[in-house]
């Protein structure tokens, strides 16, 4: 099998890499941002036919440390568009952040190649329109974030319409159990301090205020096609549920398992087979409890907002995204506070024009005028 990973060298990315190191994978291109260093190790280890980084200077030093090399190297976004469309490759893994997976992933998906999909926006921007196209190229969208990989594993067997409630599980992060008064000063430092998973700075500040799972209860919404009426979240500190399938005939199915990204990684590249792995097994007897709560949305409405994105549809998941995005980055640059980021969202969607069936220029415009509007507010 030869995959593209778009993002080695961010956090799924580089466990991607770790865990098919032994495997019968060929590793066909690479992609990074920025990250020079790393990813001519990776093209040392791995040896793929292309890689694309984004940044242009780090483009530059790549392709002089690289000219002897036997690989085609590109540039931007433009190049990782290209990369999706020409190279060679059975299963693309989109593991960039942000909005520039979109594109790329599109591509793939006309191409009807299998992506294992661990990029959000795609599903929370585009899910909709993504996931008719899919269906009609028979392209597979395979989850890779560990709820809809639980979500998509409990599936296995059994029809979607036969779904009558799909359940997100929420570690809570850093913040689990505090009150909206305590959490008014928090800096970037607290937040950046989940208890379960390693994750990269901009998931790790969504989990803090909940918007990671509002993103995740929008990506369910498409990649399932259930109305969000009919999914829930559940906190459960320990992380050990990873999601859980309620059938109309009242049965619960959950998928369980160490928290980990290495499993759900390995299971979207290797569906509809379980190869075996060296990974720390579950002993549930050592973990002795499982905790399960409601969200609190008074203290975390970041999680509401997401439903309310949902409700209003169009192109209003793609508003909250975005801003979020902006509003998370000034957070850790220590510019806003904890709550001018539910604040700012609810401002953004307020303000910015709702499009109905936005196509992808649409979505990519409103993306931007929503960026816009964030930057020139003042807090
Ligand atoms: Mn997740």
């Amino acid at each position: 099998m030869k995959l593209a990973i778009l993002g080695s060298t961010g956090s799924i990315g580089t466990q991607a890499l770790n865990i098919i190191e032994n495997q019968n994978i060929k590793v066909s291109v690479l992609s990074c941002s920025r990250n020079v260093d790393l990813i001519l190790e990776q093209y040392k280890k791995f040896k793929p036919e292309w890689i694309v980084i984004e940044n242009s200077q780090s483009y530059e030093k790549v392709k002089l440390e690289l000219s002897q090399e036997p690989v085609k190297i590109l540039c931007s976004l433009e190049g990782l568009i290209e990369v999706a469309q020409v190279a060679d490759y059975d299963v693309m893994l989109t593991s960039v952040v942000g909005a520039v997976g979109l594109r790329p992933t599109i591509e793939a998906v006309k191409r009807g190649k299998r992506i294992a999909l661990a990029n959000k926006e795609t599903l929370v921007v585009f899910g909709e329109q993504i996931m008719r196209l899919a269906a009609e190229t028979g392209s597979e969208i395979i989850p890779v974030d560990s709820e809809h990989s639980a979500l998509f594993q409990a599936l296995q067997g059994n029809s979607y319409s036969e779904i009558e409630k799909l359940i997100l599980t929420a570690s809570g992060g850093p913040f689990r159990g505090r009150s909206r008064d305590e959490l008014l000063g928090v800096t970037k430092h607290e937040a950046l301090r989940h208890p379960n998973w390693s994750m990269g700075a901009k998931i790790t500040i969504d989990s803090s205020t909940l918007m990671n799972k509002g993103l995740e209860v929008i990506e369910a919404r498409w990649l399932f096609g259930i109305r969000s009426e009919a999914i829930d979240v559940v906190v459960h500190p320990e992380s050990i549920v990873h999601s859980l399938v309620q059938y109309v005939d009242g049965s619960v199915m959950a998928q369980m398992g160490l928290p980990d990204m290495m499993l759900p990684i390995h299971y979207a590249l290797h569906y509809p087979n379980r190869i075996k792995t060296d990974l720390a097994r579950l002993d549930l007897a050592e973990i002795g409890c499982l905790n399960f709560s409601k969200p609190d949305l008074k203290t975390f409405p970041c999680l509401q907002l997401a439903y309310d994105s949902l409700e209003e549809g169009g192109s209003s998941s793609c508003v909250l995204n975005a801003a979020n995005e902006v509003l998370v980055e000034k957070f850790l640059k220590e510019e806003i506070g904890f709550y001018d980021i539910p604040r700012g969202i609810e401002m953004a969607m307020s303000k910015i024009d709702l499009v109905r069936n936005p196509d992808l220029e649409t979505v990519l415009s409103i993306d931007n005028e929503t960026r816009s509007f964030i930057r020139t507010l003042k807090f």
